[in-house]
């Protein structure tokens, strides 16, 4: 065990192609699990929390001390077990197997509740790991940028389609957090502009600095005043307004405002930390939560109802109204709203039909530090992928717009057969030294064939299959037998404790000829996975991608 006294500290990741490990891939974890508590990166560093309420990336310091010595003196043939963000074994594998496998949150079915779950915690047994906070590979708030922007191109469609009229000019949310961030920016580049409500002064200010949101008004006429003009005008812009939004939401009902799209993203998922009931402070909720947490939770469910009951009016009055993923629906019904689940999770409405094709939030990092780096990926992404207008006008945007939050990262959304293509690639460029270190590749647990959660990503799937977790586990078990670099299995990330089980994967490419027959393969199963699960459910581009690409199904097969 560690002697010095643990504690919290900045922390940054190495840059540079000097090993402190015994291989690039054990460098790589390495260089990822300090990149997500690097203060440009997380949310609340100093308590390990990355993202998404308090997901977290190691269970305390002391644990982030042993985690750290342990990469050290891992050799490349031995695998690291970590248990919600301990270290707690290492045995001799083999090279081709991950060099570490992480578990996170994970309870049995029947105490599967947060009340169970805060108690292990306090108990200092588990750690709640979100998605990409405890398995190493959150990249800032660009991780769900492209996803974001994504989701608003299809929700204007649906609304014009709807409507019988051009629409899509702006955009009601709110939260400004980890993720939530990604709104502002990926409304603007859609071509909308962006009202977001935020409680908390310092996550506007974040958003700001990093150029995710263009401007604070904290006035609701002005801030619907400067909506206004920028629509008129088609100059999109994207404003924070500070206040909460279970008093704004209902107030614009109140004013007859109508806005295009109505989304929201605080951390809902989570009832005690992740939402501030309206009436209160965030010091005064602050107290609360410490002094009577049952109180708090049953005043945050009662704000989330007033939100919803908002978002459902301006539903009946022609917005384009979509739950984006946080389980805003479930604590809102809890708190009395009946028609909470009259509004659509994201993914049926937007992304099945790109998880039916293996597409998914592919994202890479150099972890060399140098920014060149990235730009010479984006390139490789561009003639490696040569017919896809979308891709090329996100990657252009992203060039333009995004601001690098820790090491240089890029994400964009591949399908089924691009990935290994591109992973293969990338490996080239490190062969050859056109990139200063290596690439790490990964994704988000949200993805086409890793997860099973029946409020989000698996919401009304076509054959019933929402709760099946089989699948995500059979994604991590599949992935491991790949040669993913880590490998990561948890609970209750995106829509919290209870609701979910996904898994994640990592893989580095160094330039070996190992590490391309790793990704050619690892590659191919993971997004493979997605297409095989929604071709089992019975979706029609997911049986005709399997035909087209000879993707095996066996009970799909003529
Ligand atoms: P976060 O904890 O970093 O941020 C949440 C933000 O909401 C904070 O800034 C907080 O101040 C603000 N907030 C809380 N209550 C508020 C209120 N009443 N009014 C206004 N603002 C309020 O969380 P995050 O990383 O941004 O994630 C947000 C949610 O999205 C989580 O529930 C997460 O699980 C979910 N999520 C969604 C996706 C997706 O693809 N849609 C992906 C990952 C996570």
């Amino acid at each position: 065990m560690s002697t010095r006294q643990s504690g919290p500290r900045p922390v940054r990741a190495p840059r540079g192609s000097t090993l402190s490990c015994k291989g690039w891939v054990q460098e790589a974890a390495l260089r990822m699990l300090h990149n997500n508590l690097d203060a440009e990166v997380a949310e609340r560093p100093d308590d390990l929390v990355v993202y998404g309420g308090t997901g977290k990336a190691a269970r305390s310091w002391e644990a982030f001390d042993v985690i750290v010595r342990e990469l050290q003196d891992l050799a490349d043939d031995e695998t690291l077990l970590v248990q919600s963000g301990k270290a707690v074994g290492r045995f001799r594998t083999h090279p081709d197997a991950p060099r570490v496998l992480i578990a996170n949150s994970n309870l049995v079915g029947r105490w599967a509740n947060w009340d169970e779950f805060r108690k292990l915690e306090q108990l200092g047994l588990t750690m709640y790991g979100q998605m990409t906070a405890g398995s190493w590979i959150y990249i800032g708030t660009q991780g769900i940028l492209q996803g974001t922007y994504e989701t608003f191109v299809a929700a204007r469609k649906a609304h014009e389609a709807r409507s019988g009229r051009p629409g899509g000019r702006w955009v009601l949310t709110a939260g400004l957090g980890g993720m939530g961030g990604a709104q502002p920016l990926a409304a603007t580049m859609a071509g909308m502009s962006c009202l977001a409500v935020e409680i908390d002064p310092h996550r506007i200010e974040r958003r700001l600095e990093t150029r995710y949101v263009d401007q604070r008004i904290d006035d609701l006429g002005k801030a619907l005043a400067a909506i206004e003009a920028a629509v008129e005008k088609n100059q999109p812009t994207s404003i924070a307004i500070c206040g909460n939004a279970a008093d704004i939401f209902p107030e614009l009902v109140r004013r007859g405002v109508v806005p295009d799209l109505v989304t929201e993203q605080t951390a809902a998922h989570d009832p005690l930390i992740g939402y501030i009931p309206e009436g209160l402070s965030l010091a005064e909720a602050a107290a609360l939560r410490a002094s009577n947490p049952k109180e708090y939770v049953t005043r945050a469910k009662r704000s989330m109802r007033l939100e919803v009951e908002a978002m459902l009016e301006m539903a009946q009055c022609g917005s384009e109204v979509f739950d984006y993923g946080n389980n805003i629906r479930t604590c809102a019904q809890e708190a009395g709203c009946e028609r909470a689940f009259d509004i659509p999770g994201f993914v049926p409405a937007y992304i099945r039909e790109l998880f039916c094709q293996g597409k998914g939030p592919f994202r890479w990092v150099a972890l060399s530090g140098d920014p060149e780096d990235i730009l010479a990926t984006d390139r490789a992404v561009l003639e490696a992928v040569p017919n896809d207008p979308d891709l090329a006008r996100w990657i252009k945007l992203a060039g333009e717009r995004v601001k690098f939050q820790g090491l240089p990262a890029r994400i964009c959304w591949l399908g089924y057969g691009d990935r290994a293509k591109v992973g293969l690639v990338f490996n080239e460029l490190v062969r050859q030294g056109k990139v200063k270190a290596p690439i790490v590749i990964g994704r988000d647990h949200l993805d086409c064939g890793s997860v099973a959660s029946p409020f989000r990503e698996t919401e009304a799937m076509k054959d019933g299959s929402d709760a099946i977790a089989d699948w995500a586990i059979l994604n991590a078990l599949a992935n491991t037998a790949g040669g993913a670099s880590w490998v990561s299995f948890h609970h209750g990330g995106g829509v919290g404790i209870g609701n979910s089980l996904h898994a994640g994967m990592v893989i580095v490419a160094d330039g070996t000829d190992a590490a391309a027959r790793r990704l050619e393969r690892v590659l191919t199963i993971d997004p493979g996975m997605g297409v095989i699960r929604h071709a089992d459910a019975g979706y029609e581009t997911a049986v005709h991608v399997a035909e087209e690409k000879g993707v095996r199904v066996p009970h799909r097969m003529k």
